[in-house]
């Protein structure tokens, strides 16, 4: 399977005809070629979009919210398709795709095109009195012009849509760059594009490498901002790239996020699923998953047993099939790097409770590349396993004793993206939801997502918020008019 750009409503290879492989994690074989393209397809892009800037702009609002549902018809139409595609790409089981990626992926464009549809900007009065003789403020909110989005492998299509959907309802035209690694239903999102009836150059998606595609597209003088998802040191590099041109950035980086176990939570079956799951889903390749677990000292020994035989009868495999909590991760370059994270855990004195290792699946699935769900404790907080994003299927079990010493372990990282606490006290709960610093909070929950809500970090893990007004404040410029009468 050949993929293809989209430059100026054209599906098409790169310029130098150049591709990538693309594996399918499972199977550690390769299944598609996305095209490897070059600081000219950038260009070509670059000049659709501005090209078509200033129609997209001037498109009444409802035809722009219009053609977001259309396409977001079109892709819950070939639901099956997408999520297929998603799990061979990215090694996910095909039953989350199917639940979380392509839904969430259809809800981001609806939900855009709602939002902007309700949406208005703000008017100030200013009284009639003295000094003042009476004068309006009204605010106008502007499209940038052309955009660039960024997006990485682990929620491919849930994180390209999730950006440009509110770059494009916003009156923005977009060059998009989907991960190298997960490039397939980006790629078929862009044919469907043309079958929705965008105009040519109004979505542009070059497929390819970051350091030439990604890097010549935050370097673009004619590109207004960028809005990034991905790791912390390539949004330190898009930063730098960004700032000499004082392009906005928007950057939703990593994560080492808390989840805080009290001795007065509610540990009941769906809390402890939920819990296990928040270390876990997608083989714990989340940017929200907890992979520091705190438990209170008065609990700990009881939660671990609990907590460990839920892990352990985690079904790891092909990620077709149904019965599988986890698949595999996304290439063998990650697998090592987990796999070494683990090592070193070891080195530092960590003890695993469970998995550690990579896993082998008979069959269609033997040369994937698995890891075993791994449970770490006896770490300090200054361990590296503590300090460093792993982005895998590894959690570490940290025992406090009280709300303070909770506080001073989770704040002992240089991320600040979520956190997620369990406890009846709902004095608790605010206190420390208040003191926390991170962008998100869960109380009792994990990952439940209202599309309206500010969504990012803080520290390393952020610049910016996504969602909700925010996304729509990021795409576009507000201008005050004061008129005096
Ligand atoms: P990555 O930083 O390697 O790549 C992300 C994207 O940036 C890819 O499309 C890549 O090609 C591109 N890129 C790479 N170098 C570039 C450069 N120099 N200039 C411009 N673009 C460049 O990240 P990844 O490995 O794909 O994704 C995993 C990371 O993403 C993890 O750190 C995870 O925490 C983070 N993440 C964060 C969130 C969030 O909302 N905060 C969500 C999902 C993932």
């Amino acid at each position: 399977m050949r993929l293809s750009n989209l430059i100026d409503g054209h599906l098409q290879a790169a310029v130098g005809d150049a591709w990538l492989d693309v594996f399918e994690p499972a199977t550690g074989r390769i299944f598609a070629q996305c095209p490897d393209s070059s600081v000219a397809d950038v260009e070509a892009a670059v000049a659709a979009a501005s090209r078509a800037a200033s129609g997209w702009a001037n498109t009444p609002l409802e035809q722009r919210a219009r053609l977001l549902q259309r396409l977001a018809d079109l892709v819950e139409a070939r639901q099956e398709e997408f999520a297929t595609l998603e799990s061979r790409d990215s090694g996910k089981p095909l039953s989350l795709a199917r639940q979380l990626d392509i839904p969430r992926a259809v809800s981001n464009l609806r939900y855009f095109a709602a939002a902007v549809s309700t949406w208005s900007s703000q008017s100030q009065a200013m009284a009639m009195g003295a000094p003042n003789t009476g004068a309006i403020n009204y605010t106008l909110r502007q499209p940038l012009g052309v955009v660039g989005c960024i997006s990485p492998w682990n929620l491919p299509l849930y994180l390209f849509t999730w950006k440009i959907a509110p770059a494009l309802a916003t009156g923005n035209t977009v060059v998009a760059k989907p991960s190298e690694i997960t490039p397939c239903s980006a790629a078929l999102l862009g044919q469907l594009s043309i079958e929705a009836g965008f105009p040519a150059g109004v979505l542009n998606i070059v497929q390819g490498r970051g350091a030439t595609v990604g890097q010549s597209l935050v370097e673009h003088p004619q590109v207004k901002a960028v809005s990034f998802t991905g790791s912390t040191a390539t949004g330190a590099l898009i930063a730098a790239a960004a700032a000499p041109q004082f392009k906005k950035i928007s950057l939703e980086m990593g994560g080492k996020n808390p989840t805080i176990v009290f001795a007065d939570a509610d540990l009941n079956d769906a809390a402890m699923d939920t819990i296990v799951r928040s270390g876990f889903a997608n083989q714990g390749e989340i940017c929200l998953c907890g992979s520091r677990l705190l438990v209170q000292r008065s609990i700990f020994a009881a939660f671990r047993s609990d907590y460990l035989a839920r892990v352990q009868a985690l079904r790891v495999g092909d990620p077709q099939d149904p019965d599988n909590d986890l698949g595999a991760l996304v290439s063998k370059a990650h697998q090592d790097k987990v796999l070494d994270c683990i090592e070193q855990a070891r080195g530092e004195g960590g003890r695993i409770l469970c998995g550690g290792h990579p896993l082998s699946v008979a069959g269609r699935c033997a040369e994937g590349w698995f890891v075993a769900p791994t449970v770490l404790e006896g770490l300090p907080s200054s361990a590296s396993s503590h300090q460093q994003e792993i982005f895998g299927p590894v959690v570490s079990l940290i025992p406090f004793e009280d709300e303070a010493e909770a506080l001073s372990i989770a704040h002992d990282s240089h991320y600040g993206l979520a956190a997620s606490l369990w406890t009846q006290d709902l004095s608790r709960a605010h206190r420390l939801a208040a003191q926390l610093e991170v962008g998100i909070v869960w109380v009792n929950c994990w990952m439940l997502r209202d599309l309206r809500t500010p969504f990012g970090g803080m520290r390393q893990s952020g610049v910016g918020r996504e969602g909700g007004t925010e996304a729509l404040h990021f795409f576009t410029e507000p201008k005050n008019i004061c008129i005096r009468y």
